[in-house]
């Protein structure tokens, strides 16, 4: 974004946010963290990022454009600059990225009155952490195959049921929860909730340790769990469209709270660092013209994505609310693949050091990154998912079978 695409008011908040990130950046946290939010593991690393979204929300880099009602700051167009900053100051990711690019958009659009003033507060101060119970062991890329039921009793619900792949589960106070309240009919049958996770009676949660090592993502069982009504989210049998909300936003569509962290920019600096503290043969790897250019590729793709994001912005340009979004989704991830792969490769051997070798290049990142890239291209629905639906829905190509 140049700063002549920003009005007055817009430039002084992103020279603030800047000052105020110089000046306060967190210290370096007791133990390594992930790469990202939903590989947050221990108690050590959730209580440092909490404590840090904490105050960046304090500082109103959080929550800006949302109604102070809400527990926002009010603003307009000021997210997106703070993210901007955050992403340029190289800060930690803020951990509630459930909550953040999910929930809250999501409640906002669909909640009660009184569902907005109590819950999203907690989303974007990242005081209640939340996650997202969609996939079931039956029900992933067909996510209308949901099989986990509530059932109305008086004023409450009951909840029996099996989630799997539930990120953050392990220290979730609040779930998005989706599950089938009719059997007749498949996308009508469906109802959206906002379930309690932490301490709740019957819900259990049981950690999945991934291909890198890491846990982080779990199975959550619900045995008998009894909600009130009032958690319900919109109509009963409106669960899929409120589902799609929640993933449009997933999938790239909301800026509006604020989720930190790398983009771009970063991930290019990174592989920059790497060449030019990488000898091969006598020579540095930053001065190699072939690894020159494979990460001057990198640089372009990332300037296209931020151009991409920027039309995202003009309605004009947004003929289909989809396009632009699951085109983020798509080369936002295979963007972090193609660059963890081109950083194990100027790693070369040294890649094979894992993050516990004390001789690994940038403490093992290269290797770790490339494993854990496979994850983005299936999480919020797999990249062969989406293509299908720019396919289909978007560019207007026959249906699969
Ligand atoms: C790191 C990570 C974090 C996640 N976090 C969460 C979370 O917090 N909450 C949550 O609810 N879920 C989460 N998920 C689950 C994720 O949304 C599902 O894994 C995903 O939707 C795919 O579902 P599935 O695993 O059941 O695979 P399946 O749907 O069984 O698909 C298996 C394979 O078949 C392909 N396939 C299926 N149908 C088609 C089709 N029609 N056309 C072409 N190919 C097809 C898929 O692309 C895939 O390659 C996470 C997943 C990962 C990897």
């Amino acid at each position: 974004m140049s700063s002549a695409d920003l009005s007055q008011e817009q430039r002084e908040f992103g020279e603030y946010a800047r000052g105020w990130l110089a000046e306060n950046a967190p210290p370096p946290p007791p133990e390594r963290l992930p790469i990202t939010p939903i590989e947050v593991m221990t108690v050590g690393q959730r209580d440092y990022l909490q404590a840090w979204q904490r105050k960046c929300y304090d500082a109103g880099l959080v929550g800006a454009d949302y109604p102070k009602a809400y527990g926002g700051h009010g603003h307009t167009g000021f997210q997106r600059i703070a993210n901007q900053e955050m992403n340029r100051a190289g800060v930690p990711f803020l951990i509630n990225i459930v909550g953040l690019s999910m929930a809250a958009p999501t409640i906002l659009q669909h909640g009660t009155e009184e569902q907005r003033r109590k819950f999203i507060p907690g989303c974007l101060s990242g005081d209640e952490i939340w996650c997202q119970g969609f996939s079931e062991p039956g029900a992933g890329s067909d996510l209308a195959n949901q099989r986990t039921s509530a059932v109305p009793d008086g004023e409450d619900w009951i909840i029996n049921g099996h989630k799997v792949w539930t990120s953050l589960g392990h220290f979730a106070t609040w779930m998005i929860l989706v599950t089938r309240t009719s059997k007749d009919h498949k996308y009508d049958g469906l109802t959206y909730f906002l379930c309690p996770i932490a301490g709740q009676p019957g819900v259990t949660v049981r950690p999945l340790v991934k291909i890198t090592g890491e846990t982080g993502f779990n199975e959550v069982f619900f045995e008998d769990v009894r909600i009130p009504d009032a958690y319900r989210l919109d109509e009963v049998g409106k669960g899929w469209a409120v589902a799609m909300t929640t993933l449009l936003a997933e999938r790239g569509a909301s800026e509006g709270a604020g989720s930190g962290g790398g983009g771009g920019e970063s991930a290019i600096r990174d592989l920059i660092e790497l060449a030019r503290g990488t000898w091969r043969d006598g020579v540095l790897a930053a001065d190699d013209p072939v690894t020159r250019d494979a990460i001057m590729q990198r640089a372009i793709v990332a300037e296209g994505m931020r151009q991409n994001a920027k039309r995202a912005r003009v309605p004009a340009l947004c003929d289909h609310p989809m396009r632009l979004p699951l085109q983020q989704k798509l080369t936002g991830s295979e963007f972090q693949q193609n660059n963890a792969r081109l950083g194990v490769e100027i790693a070369g051997a040294h890649s094979t050091l894992y993050k516990l070798d004390p001789s690994a290049p940038q403490a093992g990142h290269w290797p770790l990154a490339y494993l854990n890239s496979y994850g983005n291209t299936i999480a919020a629905g797999t990249n062969e998912i989406q293509r299908n639906i720019l396919g289909e829905r978007v560019l207007g190509l026959p249906k699969t079978k």
